[in-house]
């Protein structure tokens, strides 16, 4: 497994602290392939169509509206996050992030590792000092595109058993359970999916999956599979693959039980594809986890034209700390936290404030900018962008408010309604 940021091993589990708000849960790696799980620097160049600045001007128009109308439900979010905040810690401006992406299950599951080790770029003691509210942690399988459905299936009810019993044992008082309802000075943890191949013939287990609260579906990872294109999938035919017709069924059953499609590792052919199943639909789609393509040339990271049309949905972009995204360089690229806050505003010049999210990829084998601490890496994160001009209201819409505004919305559409 990849180390990162001078050989310190926190590339594998993490204890996660607790905020009130949302629920969320993530993960992503493989341990087969090369230690570096998230970038396999493919090469540049798969242009997708370049982007109208009408569509962005349309989408300025829109986002200005979904701004206000952001800004409103950031304010409400916030404004609640804020209270619940306030009611679990009184006193200072608490920013309680909501991390898109942290692979926890496949560092537990796949590598073992133990949530209360200090060493891990999510561990207890980083997450609290980065005031993080909530991770959310994929149940992301191996290779589930070289696997029968039938046997995806059986690996994330192992993934998640292994990574829920750790919770469980490790996390007590610190974590609620999975799917178990909010509790004051806990994070809550729920399930989403990074790669969906378990599910090309079996829409109703998805279904039941959201109905527990598994509320963003990611239906690719690193290899173009049953159900659509994969952006680092190394042959650039497979590349160029869009949704299959089991994609969009697949697609369509999620999001009308109340699941956001999450286009993180899609082909842009498939994020087209994937967005216009959202549209049809008038419901947001998320990116989860990438950088912006403008600022580093990759396939793997969503170019201007796919983010105007994730904030047009009303959906959020969270940006990566992986520094394979940050740059075009690859695994173990040195980048800075500078570069970060590049990718943040130029997610927020194209999408606007309200499209920006937090989606760190932590534990996923990444390596990290200088200037970065894992998941405490919030709050030197805030007095950046503070010093940048960033007002407290635009910085809360990053960490959580925008985070929190799409799975409410998920929640209002039935996400979560066995739990
Ligand atoms: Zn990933």
């Amino acid at each position: 497994m990849g180390t990162n940021r001078a050989g310190r091993r926190r590339a594998c589990g993490a204890t996660v602290a607790l905020f009130v708000v949302g629920a969320l849960v993530g993960a992503c790696p493989s341990p087969s392939a090369s230690p570096r799980r998230d970038g396999a620097p493919l090469a540049s160049g798969v242009d997708a169509a370049p982007y109208a600045p009408a569509a962005v001007a349309d989408a300025g128009a829109v986002q200005a509206a979904a701004v206000e109308a952001g800004a409103e439900v950031a304010a409400d979010a916030g404004a609640k996050a804020a209270d619940a905040g306030a009611k679990v810690a009184s006193g200072p401006r608490t920013l309680g992030v909501v991390d898109l992406h942290v692979d926890l299950a496949w560092a537990v599951h796949a590598k073992g590792a133990s949530l209360a080790d200090p060493g891990r770029q999510a561990s207890l003691a980083r997450v609290r000092r980065g005031q993080v509210g909530a991770l959310v942690v994929p149940l992301f399988v191996d290779r589930g595109y070289a696997m029968t459905p039938a046997e995806a299936r059986a690996a994330y009810q192992a993934t998640f058993a292994s990574v829920a019993a750790r919770v469980k044992s490790e996390g007590a008082g610190a974590l609620t359970p999975f799917f178990a309802a909010p509790e004051p000075g806990r994070v809550r943890m729920l399930v989403s999916f990074e790669g969906m191949d378990g599910f090309v013939d079996d829409l109703a287990g998805a279904r039941a999956w959201v109905a527990r609260g598994a509320c963003f579906a990611g239906l690719v990872h690193s290899r173009t599979n049953a159900l659509g294109g994969a952006s680092q999938d190394p042959d650039p035919k497979r590349r160029a693959v869009g949704l299959t017709a089991r994609g969009k069924a697949l697609a369509e059953a999620l999001v009308d039980a109340g699941a956001v499609l999450d286009v993180a590792h899609a082909s842009d052919a498939t994020v087209d594809d994937l967005a216009a199943v959202a549209e049809a639909r008038g419901v947001p789609l998320v990116d989860t986890h990438t950088g912006a393509r403008a600022l580093a040339d990759i396939p793997r990271n969503l170019d201007d034209a796919r983010i105007a049309r994730v904030a047009r949905s009303g959906g959020v972009v969270g940006v990566s700390l992986y520094t394979g995204h940050l740059t075009a360089r690859g695994h173990g690229a040195k980048a800075t936290l500078d570069d970060y806050v590049r990718h943040v505003e130029h997610v927020r010049s194209i999408g606007g404030v309200a499209a920006v999210a937090i989606g760190s990829d932590l534990e996923g084998a990444i390596t990290e900018p200088e200037g970065a601490d894992g998941a405490a890496t919030w709050p030197a994160l805030d007095q950046r962008l503070a010093a940048r001009g960033w007002s407290e209201r635009d910085r809360d819409a990053l960490f959580r408010a925008n985070a929190l505004r799409v799975l409410d919305g998920a929640a209002a559409r039935g996400c979560g309604r066995d739990r």
